[in-house]
């Protein structure tokens, strides 16, 4: 059985791949490399097309018709989103509706989408869960919650299945390091921490310290990339049983504030973090923490590497291997 994942040859993708051909499907990387990368893609076909391109679309479906579709493709960096919003609301959403429009015209009806707790915005220290209310505050959270909404319309209008995954932040890598985390540029706090240590970048920017939280800095909810496609699969298996559209919340329930990732970082690797406190970066939730337990007690998720010192331990063998080349 085929699956189709879009952004297969990115960070998450590349670990759902994996995930995926571990239970016993094929999964088909579809990814435009604008951002991925072919190395990543090691667990089945790579296709590449560009979800603008719905002839490139159609012709992944025509070719493998995959019994699903993992969709991870997307512009994902909040400060982008806010200095370029015309270009977040048109890749997303456009390459999203695409991707719908194209799956129901091959009658696949089945669709796990990659939300993200930016979708709810900043709400004051609130504990979120699948039924708060979403209030995005930069376009990459409101790109997202746009493309919710669109997955429930046509789940009315034409049946389509589909399970939603809000993610809180997602870190470390394939434990095995056969893939792991690599963007150009990297924007991403434990990374850029990591390179940090190891001298490869003068100094991690501590991106505001006038927060209205426990140390000054933002509050995020980290959660193992491996935990994180695990439950992925079991939202595809909850999809082909038939059993409902539904959203999940996945997130480790605990969150950090980025001096205490710093810290958590000192402590792995028995190094310094060299730091420059910096200013708020625009679009900035103050503290995204997962509340919910839905994933757990529904889907029988089993987070198993979340802690913080294993994702950064994990984001560290990897950080520390020969990275993708192309
Ligand atoms: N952050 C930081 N310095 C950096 C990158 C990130 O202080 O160089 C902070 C950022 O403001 C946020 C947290 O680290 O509070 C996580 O940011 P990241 O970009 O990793 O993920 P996001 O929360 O934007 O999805």
């Amino acid at each position: 059985m085929h699956v189709l994942v879009t952004g297969g040859a990115g960070y998450i993708g590349a670990h759902a791949c994996k995930a995926l051909a571990r239970a016993g499907f094929i999964p088909v990387a579809f990814d435009n490399l604008s951002t991925g990368w072919a190395e990543a893609v090691k667990f089945g076909p790579l296709h590449e097309g560009d979800l603008m391109d719905r002839a490139s679309i159609d012709a992944a479906f025509a070719r493998y018709q995959p019994v699903a579709v993992m969709h991870f493709a997307a512009l994902s960096l909040v400060g982008e989103s806010m200095s370029n919003p015309g270009k977040y609301w048109r890749t997303n959403v456009t390459g999203s509706l695409n991707l719908i429009e194209a799956s129901l015209a091959a009658g696949c009806r089945n669709f796990v989408f990659s939300s993200t707790c930016a979708t709810y915005g900043d709400q004051d220290g609130v504990v979120l869960d699948e039924d708060t209310v979403q209030q995005p505050i930069n376009a990459y959270g409101g790109s997202k919650k746009a493309i919710e909404e669109i997955l429930r319309d046509f789940g009315k209008s034409d049946g389509l299945n589909h399970v939603i995954f809000r993610y809180f932040n997602v870190a470390g890598a394939d434990p095995e390091g056969e893939v792991g985390e690599q963007h150009v540029p990297e924007t991403h706090l434990i990374p850029l921490m990591l390179d940090a240590i190891d001298g490869k970048r003068p100094a991690l920017t501590v991106f505001g310290s006038d927060y209205p939280t426990k140390d000054g800095t933002c509050i995020r909810d980290y959660v193992h990339v491996s935990d994180l496609v695990d439950a992925h699969v079991l939202g595809l298996r909850w999809l082909l049983e038939g059993r409902g559209n539904r959203v999940f919340c996945l997130g480790s329930g605990q969150g950090f504030s980025v001096r205490e990732v710093i810290e958590a970082s000192r402590l792995v690797t028995n190094r310094d973090v060299p730091i420059i406190e910096g200013g708020r970066r625009a679009g900035d939730a103050t503290s995204l923490v997962s509340g919910s337990t839905r994933a757990v007690s529904e889907l029988g998720w089993v987070p198993q590497r979340s802690t913080l010192a294993q994702m950064i331990g994990d984001a560290l063998v990897w950080s520390r291997k020969a990275p993708f080349e192309s």
